[in-house]
C-alpha cells in the first residue's frame, strides 16, 4: 500500500496528448453553487494552470459532494461519479468553470516540488473529486481510475504550462489523505501517459 502523500506526477514538457472533448456534463445544481464557492482567476487561465490535484469525497455520493458546494464549504472542477450511479461508466460531472479558481487546497498550503514552493494553489490549479468513501470497503472501480486519467489528459493538451499532478495529500500531509492509499497511483500513471512517450 502507497502513502498518498507520495502521489505525485510530473508532466513532461514538449510531449502532451492529442487535443479532445472529455465526457463531461454540466451539473446544474454544482454549476450554480460555484458562483457562492468559487473566484476569479488572478491571472489567465489558459497560461497560469501549472496543476491537477486529484481527490476524492471520503462520502458515497455525488448529491453529497455537490452539497458542500452549495453550503459554500469547498469546490472543485470536475466530480468522478461512483459504481452506484447512473453517470458512472459514461460521463464525469462539471461542476465549476474552470476559468474559475476553486476552493480545493489551503491557501497557506504548499510543496517545494510544485511550482517551486509557490502557495495560494488554486489560483493556479484544477481539482478533480472522486466519489470514494476512502473506506476499506470501497474500491476505485477501473472506470473511475481511467476517466481521471483522461481528465488530466484533456487539461495537458489544453493547458500549455500545466506541469504537476499531485494528491491532496501531498499538498496537505497534516490534514488530509485524499485519494487515500487505496487509489491506484500506478496504473493511474500508465493511463495519463497512454501513448504520449
Ligand atoms: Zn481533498
Amino acid at each position: 500500500m502507497r502513502d498518498p502523500g507520495d502521489f505525485h506526477l510530473d508532466l513532461p514538457a514538449g510531449a502532451c496528448p492529442a487535443p479532445f472533448s472529455l465526457p463531461e456534463k454540466i451539473h446544474r445544481r454544482a454549476w450554480a453553487a460555484a458562483r457562492q464557492c468559487t473566484a476569479p482567476r488572478p491571472d489567465d487561465p489558459a497560461l497560469s494552470i501549472r496543476a491537477v490535484v486529484i481527490h476524492a469525497t471520503a462520502g458515497s455520493s455525488t448529491d453529497g459532494a455537490v452539497s458542500v458546494m452549495e453550503e459554500a464549504r469547498a469546490s472543485f472542477h470536475w466530480l468522478v461519479p461512483d459504481e452506484n450511479e447512473h453517470a458512472h461508466g459514461s460521463f464525469v460531472w462539471a461542476s465549476a468553470p474552470e476559468a474559475r479558481a476553486c476552493w480545493h487546497v489551503r491557501n497557506s498550503c504548499f510543496h517545494r516540488h510544485v511550482c517551486h514552493g509557490a502557495r495560494r494553489i488554486n489560483d493556479w490549479s484544477l481539482g478533480v473529486e472522486i466519489v470514494n468513501a476512502q473506506s476499506g470497503g470501497d474500491a476505485f472501480s477501473d472506470w473511475q481510475v481511467r476517466i481521471t486519467a483522461e481528465i488530466v489528459r484533456y487539461a495537458w493538451a489544453k493547458y500549455p504550462n500545466l506541469a504537476h499532478v499531485v494528491s491532496h495529500a501531498r499538498l496537505d500531509p497534516k490534514r488530509r489523505t485524499d485519494p487515500g492509499p487505496h487509489f491506484p497511483w500506478e496504473a493511474f500513471k500508465r493511463l495519463t501517459f497512454k501513448d504520449v512517450r
